[in-house]
């Protein structure tokens, strides 16, 4: 049995959200059937390094009759059973009312394990006040945003006692020897598809680029070949390689939010997003960068996800010198942490350069699964600290004991020290663009947790 969590609450305090977000990629299975009554869905979730199936008892809410009630009791009653930890979701805007209550209640009496989540606390703090989650008994709230994935670092931290105490995380010296092995140079698991979706503002070609490029394709292939699409996604293949287009159109037709006009294009990025693995930022070269494209560029690359800007209608540009200086010099300051992303130009209404854009893509997609052998990170982390030695704390020199790669899409390191959450951020940085330059992960996001070591 893998480590698992049950999302429990009321109807429309952001259950199916949070349970999207936690199981992310995994299409298939948040896909559910329309007119199918479903009591609950299991996905396999993941946070960190932190992996574990995720049980949502959303959807009750389409059987709303007399025997709501007791459904729900029973529904909740079994998954909170299975589960190792139940998450027990309210609305942080609108306060505890008398049905978290009645949830917070039954819950208490089972031996599961509960933390309390202030969903929809990204505008402000949290509205619940202190006495009202006095009242729950359930420790303070957790404030998150499941549908701007805000907080997921608070719940990150509160499941790992959890999840490490079930057998289900390394403790930080199990890591620690673990960690001791060299991870096989291969191991980069070749996927299926590579999920790619074409992100930006209305009007910047997004469509358009679409159309071209299966068109393309099709041109290659013979008609319709290879290209099958549902509702959300186009099986595609570009010059042989498997590629899952996400369709934001498709997205936006699924969408229960569509009378609300204005939340639609930041809905439709966040949902493609979570199924991308590399993310086509279009921007219109005419007007480029504004600051809603920033915002979302800085959204692809908090969630992980492999970016390439794709500057459009160049065709329109007039000085072309002069506007890719001043695109790139915009990048480079307003996105240091994907130093060296890389921008291609294009006309998605004439073809131009598309193909460069796809070998971007491609490129990309190797580097954001790409593994740093353990033993030639360690050479290097050895000479990095000699050549400028972590500062002084407190009169001592934090120690730093080694570093390994814990994960890759997108690659994340583990850097094991001796008072390592001392750390400097500017040390952190010096460490990270290290990664970066040696290990040509140019344009990547990268992570870098700090784990203590004795
Ligand atoms: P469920 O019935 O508990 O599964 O709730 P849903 O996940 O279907 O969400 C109900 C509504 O709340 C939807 O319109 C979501 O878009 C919205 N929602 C979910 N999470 C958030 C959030 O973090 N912030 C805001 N503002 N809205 C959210
Ligand atoms: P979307 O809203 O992002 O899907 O944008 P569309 O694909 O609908 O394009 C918006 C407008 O920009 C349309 O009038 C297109 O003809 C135009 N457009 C798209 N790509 C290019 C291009 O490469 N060059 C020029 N000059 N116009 C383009």
């Amino acid at each position: 049995m893998p480590f698992t969590i049950a999302i429990i609450g009321r109807p429309n305090v952001g259950k199916s959200t949070l349970f999207n977000r936690l199981v992310g990629k995994k299409l298939a299975i948040v896909d559910d059937q329309p007119g199918v009554t479903r009591d609950r869905r299991v996905g396999e979730g993941h946070l960190g390094d932190l992996d574990f199936a995720v049980i949502d008892t959303a959807g009750l809410e389409d059987t709303f009759d007399d025997s709501l009630e007791s459904r729900m009791r029973e529904q909740t009653e079994a998954a909170v059973k299975e589960a190792d930890v139940a998450l027990l979701v309210i609305d942080g805007r609108e306060g505890v009312t008398p049905l978290d209550e009645h949830f917070a209640r039954r819950l208490r009496k089972g031996k599961t394990p509960i933390l309390l989540i202030a969903n929809k606390s990204e505008t402000r703090a949290s509205e619940i006040n202190a006495a009202e989650a006095y009242r729950l008994g359930l420790g303070d709230p957790i404030p998150i945003s499941a549908e701007h994935g805000q907080g997921l670092s608070l719940l990150y931290d509160a499941l790992r006692p959890i999840a490490e105490k079930a057998g289900a995380a390394l403790t930080d010296d199990e890591f620690a020897d673990a960690a001791l092995e060299p991870l096989p140079d291969d191991a980069a698991e070749a996927p299926k598809h590579l999920q790619m979706a074409i992100i930006g503002r209305p009007n910047v070609g997004k469509s358009t680029l679409v159309n071209n490029l299966l068109g393309r394709e099709r041109l290659l292939t013979g008609p319709e070949a290879g290209i099958t699409r549902d509702s959300i996604a186009i099986d595609w293949s570009w010059k042989g390689t498997p590629i899952r287009l996400i369709d934001t159109a498709g997205l936006r037709r699924r969408s229960k939010v569509v009378d609300k006009v204005e939340r639609l294009s930041s809905a439709d990025t966040d949902r493609a997003l979570t199924y991308a693995h590399v993310a086509v930022l279009v921007l219109d070269a005419n007007d480029m960068l504004e600051k809603q494209d920033l915002t979302i560029a800085r959204h692809i690359v908090e969630e992980g996800r492999a970016l390439v800007i794709a500057a459009n209608k160049w065709d329109a540009v007039e000085n072309k010198t002069e506007a890719m200086k001043k695109l790139r010099d915009r990048i480079d300051y307003s996105l240091p942490q994907v130093k060296g992303v890389p921008v291609v130009t294009l006309s998605a209404m004439t073809g131009r350069n598309l193909d460069k854009l796809m070998d971007t893509v491609l490129k990309m997609y190797g580097l954001w699964n790409k593994r740093v052998p353990t033993a030639r990170l360690n050479r290097w982390l050895e000479g990095t600290i000699q050549a400028h030695p972590p500062p002084l704390v407190a009169g001592k020199r934090i120690k730093i004991r080694y570093m390994t790669q814990i994960k890759t899409r997108p690659p994340t390191f583990a850097l094991f020290a001796q008072k390592g959450e001392d750390l400097p951020d500017a040390y952190h940085r010096y460490l990270m663009n290290g990664i970066r330059e040696t290990f040509d992960l140019e344009g990547v996001p990268l992570r870098l947790y700090l784990r203590k070591s004795e």
